[in-house]
């Protein structure tokens, strides 16, 4: 090969600015080690530097360049010969450095300052990066993963954990893994009806009589039930959740159409709207058409939703739910009482039902507050003219400290798990507990 082009064709590993290996360049190093197997003894970092797009705002995208030069100087600086710095583009490094000096680089990397010039003036500021790492431990064919498996501990740092460094973990890649194939799989998934409505009973603790239910979905996937909490955050994330809400809904009216048409009285059913739904301001008059067209009562639907601290989710939220009211349909605050929920919710938003959350009364015992607070809670809504129900009921004392605190109405594996549709259907031909 002609040397002009062998250099061509290196200049397209390095990034223009810093002249370090860009994503292509960095992989050929990391696959150079794993050939001679030298890889295990390094930890793979990435990681960027925190409020660089204010730098950016503030100072100008030249000066800005400037610091990203004279940023991945120091660090390179600090780097062992065999060690590799590379530059994916804008505030964006990876790092491949000797596990026994790792905690050295994280110190580094806690705060570097960089003197720049902006406006003719000198000026310094000290940048602190988020990082993200993987201690290699065992052998890997795809160079890639050098990559990725530090962006997956980095995105916990940023988003979920909130901390400036992050080491991946087996169950971090393992959720990532199982939220890619549910996104890949969704759409096939909701075409060959994978997804299952199971039907979690209500009762009222008064007479042991069944008085509702809860519309709770399952991925039927291969055999293997999956439980929502795997499936629902990713389709959350992405703005996917719409089309299953709305499978669900139309599945529970057509569930509660056909038990009319055999017999049974049937009992209302609530079913579970994702506040990421409310994007659609049309949300209250699709759900309304759906079950206009069932040929169901709007009287065995209701709609669960839960709080928001973020004030335009709270608006949405507050309009969405005088939609449905202003239509017949009835709503329910879900979880009352974990997170966000306040008094204002109780003032505000006109719903017919209030949920109380598990973990009120998922407490070995009940201490003299609890029993204050909900009492408080129960009397308010009551005069409110909201029904009460309480949630993950697992014991007789629980059902006894709710009852005591004026609660009657009880969803809990005390009396039924969600159920598949032909058990629940079996509790509808006799509503009637024996306890
Ligand atoms: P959620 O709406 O708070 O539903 C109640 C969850 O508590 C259900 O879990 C139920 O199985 C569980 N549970 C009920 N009684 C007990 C109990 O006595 N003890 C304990 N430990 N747990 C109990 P599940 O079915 O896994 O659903 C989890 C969450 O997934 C739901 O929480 C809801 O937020 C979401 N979800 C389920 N179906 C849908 C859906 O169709 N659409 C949307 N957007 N979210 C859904
Ligand atoms: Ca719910
Ligand atoms: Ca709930």
């Amino acid at each position: 090969m002609p040397d002009n082009i062998r250099k061509i064709i290196q200049d397209r590993k390095v990034h223009y600015l810093t002249g370090l290996p860009n994503a292509g360049g960095y992989i050929d190093e990391i696959h150079g080690r794993i050939i001679i197997g030298t890889i295990k003894e390094y930890t793979a970092f990435l990681f960027n530097l925190k409020g660089f797009s204010n730098i950016n705002q503030k100072y100008g995208i030249e000066a800005a360049d400037s610091i990203v030069i004279r940023f991945s100087e120091k660090v390179k600086e600090f780097l062992d010969e065999d060690e590799v710095l590379g530059h994916l583009g804008g505030d964006n490094f990876v790092a491949l450095v000797r596990k026994c000096r790792k905690e050295k680089f994280c110190r580094l990397l806690n705060g570097i300052e960089v003197t720049f010039t902006a406006n003719g003036k000198e000026e310094k500021v000290r940048i602190p990066s988020t990082i993200g790492l993987w201690d290699i431990e065992e052998n890997f064919d795809d160079p890639g993963e050098a990559i990725s498996r530090p962006s997956i501990a980095l995105q916990h740092a940023k988003h979920i954990l909130h901390v400036p460094v992050v080491s991946v973990t087996e169950e971090m890649i393992k959720r990532v893994a199982v939220q890619k194939t549910v996104l890949e799989q969704y759409q096939s998934a909701l075409q060959n009806q994978e997804f299952l409505v199971f039907y979690q009973p209500k009762v009222d603790s008064r007479n042991n009589t069944l008085v509702g239910a809860e519309g709770l979905v399952r991925w039927n996937h291969d055999g293997q039930m999956i439980s929502p909490g795997i499936f629902i955050p990713p389709l959350e994330q992405n703005g996917e959740i719409y089309l299953l809400d709305f499978y669900v809904l139309k599945k529970t009216c057509e569930d509660i159409k056909k038990w009319m048409d055999n017999g049974f009285e049937p009992v209302t059913i609530s079913v579970n709207f994702s506040r990421k739904d409310m994007v659609d301001p049309d949300l209250a008059a699709n759900i309304d058409r759906i079950i206009i067209n069932s040929g169901i009562d709007k009287k065995y639907i209701e709609v669960e939703l839960t709080e928001t601290v973020d004030e335009q989710e709270h608006g949405e939220l507050a309009k969405f739910i005088s939609d449905l009211r202003e239509r017949g349909i009835n709503t329910a605050i879900d979880d009352f009482g974990a997170g966000y929920s306040s008094l204002a919710t109780l003032r505000e938003f006109e719903v017919h039902t209030l949920k109380i959350d598990r973990s009120f009364i998922n407490t070995p015992e009940f201490s003299w507050k609890d029993k204050i607070i909900l009492t408080d809670i129960i009397h308010m809504a009551s005069e409110l003219g909201m029904e009460v129900i309480t949630e993950g009921v697992e014991r007789q004392d629980q059902i006894d400290f709710v009852n005591k605190v004026g609660c009657y109405i009880i969803q809990g594996y005390y009396y039924d798990r969600p159920l598949p549709l032909e058990e629940f259907e079996e509790r509808l031909k006799n509503k009637v507990y024996n306890k």
